[in-house]
């Protein structure tokens, strides 16, 4: 068997993005909003159930130019467990990341700490969907009123899913997705942010464009972050394949699940009640103690068997290089215990269940050990 990856990205027929594309030799029109990025918009506009969508470059550009349309100053509580982008953007925006911890059940931000770290100076919570699991919305909306904040939901991992029934764009003031080629829908690169507030859309509509509001006039100081033609088509044909994907990932799901249930000190991720998933990641958590050997040891086990599983997320936000000497992994006890403990198994549409097997016989074997 070939070695395994943790992803691998899900392409359209070859044919059918030629056809896709064919038309752009003729308009030569590639990038600047053109038919395929409005086309594209139209349909994320019915898929997330609002007007409001505006299609960018890449998930990151979606979080940083959002928080820079929201105009804020202070600090902003968010999660240390998550891909640095959401603190990146943070901190690239001139604001201060405050880190509250998970919790243990589904790894997003822990709603029972969030007040503790209000202040004065807290303008915005910036919660993460990580793996796909969707965060307290209820309880955050709650404190958020309570307290005058702005909610921006990096729900890069999010894309698809809902909520009670409501796509899960509906929640927060702001959601910003990401369309990278390792993620459950793909433009090659690109990303999208839903939102509420029409003065807040019209802003980030300039500040992606350079603040150009026509040929003579710039409103603001903006960045270029607009999705070219060949990523939105690329997105059109992913679109018409998305269900299916998603089905096959939760067949990947169902039998990893089946498969581990039985190993002992091997805890797997659970879907949430009244949540649609996408099935993103498949992470479970090694309890050591129980397995008799660490992830870091399964993490090496599976390599050498040609399966490439990953540490996501580890190390902690908190517990980085670049963020050390201002914070410490200590702070966030839960976030540190699971990032030590969590490995992301492969996951894509097109992983066989053959595959799935192979990688549950070695876990297996590792742990009889
Ligand atoms: C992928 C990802 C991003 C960044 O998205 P890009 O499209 O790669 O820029 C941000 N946050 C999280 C949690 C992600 O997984």
């Amino acid at each position: 068997m070939k070695d395994i990856y943790v992803t691998q990205s899900s392409l359209p027929p070859f044919e059918e993005y030629i056809k896709e594309i064919q038309d752009l030799w003729e308009s030569k029109w590639l990038t600047n909003r053109g038919v395929k990025h409005q086309m594209l918009t139209r349909i994320l506009q019915e898929k997330f159930q609002t007007e409001h969508v505006e299609l960018l470059v890449n998930g990151h550009m979606a979080l940083e130019l959002s928080l820079q349309a929201l105009h804020l100053r202070g600090e902003v509580i968010t999660t240390p467990f998550t891909f640095v982008s959401t603190t990146h953007a943070i901190v690239r925006n001139g604001l201060t990341p405050v880190f509250c911890d998970i919790n243990a059940a589904d790894y997003t931000m822990d709603v029972s700490e969030i007040e503790k770290h209000i202040t004065e100076k807290t303008c915005a919570i910036m919660p993460v969907h990580v793996y796909g699991n969707v965060c307290d919305v209820e309880k955050i909306d709650q404190i958020a009123k309570k307290y005058d904040l702005k909610v921006i939901y990096d729900a890069a991992h999010a894309f698809g899913e809902a909520y009670k029934g409501k796509s899960i764009s509906a929640y927060g003031d702001v959601s910003c997705f990401s369309f990278h080629a390792t993620k459950v829908f793909n433009t090659i690169e690109g990303g999208a942010v839903c939102f509420r507030d029409e003065q807040f859309g019209l802003e980030l509509h300039y500040l992606d464009n350079f603040g150009i509001q026509d040929e003579e006039t710039i409103v603001a100081v903006g960045a270029n972050a607009k999705m070219n033609e060949f990523s939105a088509a690329m997105g059109l044909c992913n679109m018409r394949h998305l269900d299916e994907e998603i089905q096959k990932r939760k067949r990947i799901h169902e039998r990893y699940s089946a498969r581990l249930k039985n190993v002992r000190g091997i805890a797997r991720r659970q879907i949430q009640q009244d949540v649609q998933s996408n099935y993103a990641y498949y992470s479970i958590i090694v309890d050591e103690t129980i397995y008799g050997h660490t992830r870091d040891e399964l993490f090496d086990f599976l390599v050498k068997n040609g399966i490439h599983s990953r540490k996501y997320f580890y190390p902690a936000i908190n517990d980085l290089d670049v963020y050390r000497e201002l914070y410490s992994p200590k702070e966030t006890p839960v976030a540190y215990s699971i990032s030590r403990r969590v490995l992301t198994l492969p996951m894509y549409a097109d992983l066989s269940l053959e595959g799935v097997d192979k990688i549950c016989d070695l876990i297996e074997e590792l742990g009889r050990r």
